[in-house]
């Protein structure tokens, strides 16, 4: 059943779009701001994301940038907004379509088939629950990590960058979507926290921490997990 999450801080078209889409068989999450957006999108993987770019905490163009740092989930924008320009924002920030408030749900769930039929399952959308290299193991269920049979004990920051990064294998995620997922928003520009966290996680993941084997530094992009 493809899940859908719902950003959208209006409660009654929370409700409509909920009883429309579970009618046509999608599993709907719902987020009434970007923050419980951007936590859900991370831990549950949604197949699709409808987003109201009007949100209480963040602009949702900010939003689509901060998931599209290391997602490919298709996004399409419910906006009020009639402006062209809002429209050219949303879409160069990475949203995949664009419907303008009032909208018909005939129209809507077309346009959401249409977006999740784009976009082809491969291999990396399908992220292993146990990721195994030659030097340690994630268990992303468990959210344990061993090396060498041992535990390797890590602080939830160094666990959340790690986890953003096996998500995602082989793709390089900006340091801006690294940081606002893991410190927030207003730290999008701190990068040497990501310097320091990166450190800690090589010293205790590989073998070899000053050339790395696993974590990858795009050097000023960001970084990549290689698996
Ligand atoms: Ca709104």
């Amino acid at each position: 059943m493809p899940r859908v999450l719902v950003v959208e801080d209006d409660a009654q078209l929370v409700r409509a779009l909920k009883i429309n889409l579970q009618a046509r068989a999608f599993e709907v999450e719902e987020a009434s701001d970007g923050g419980s957006a951007l936590r859900l999108a991370a831990a549950h993987r949604p197949d699709a994301i409808l987003l109201d770019l009007g949100l209480p905490d963040m602009d949702g163009v900010e939003l689509i940038k901060a998931i599209r740092g290391w997602s490919l989930v298709p996004i399409l924008v419910l906006s009020a907004r009639h402006l062209s320009e809002d429209k050219v924002r949303a879409l160069d920030a990475g949203a995949d379509d664009y419907v303008t408030k009032p909208f018909s749900m005939d129209e809507l769930l077309a346009r959401l088939r249409a977006a999740t039929r784009r976009q082809q399952p491969t291999a990396e959308t399908a992220v292993p629950l146990v990721v195994t290299t030659d030097t340690f193991t994630i268990d992303l269920v468990a959210k344990k990590v061993r090396r060498e049979a041992e535990t390797v004990r890590l602080t939830p920051t160094e666990w959340h960058l790690l986890e953003i990064l096996v998500s995602n294998p082989g793709h390089l995620v900006s340091q801006r979507a690294l940081l606002r997922e893991v410190w927030g928003p207003t730290h999008a520009e701190n990068t040497n926290y990501l310097r320091v966290y990166m450190a800690q996680l090589r010293r205790k993941l590989e073998a070899d921490p000053a050339h790395p084997r696993y974590l990858i530094t795009e050097p000023g992009m960001g970084y990549r997990f290689e698996p």
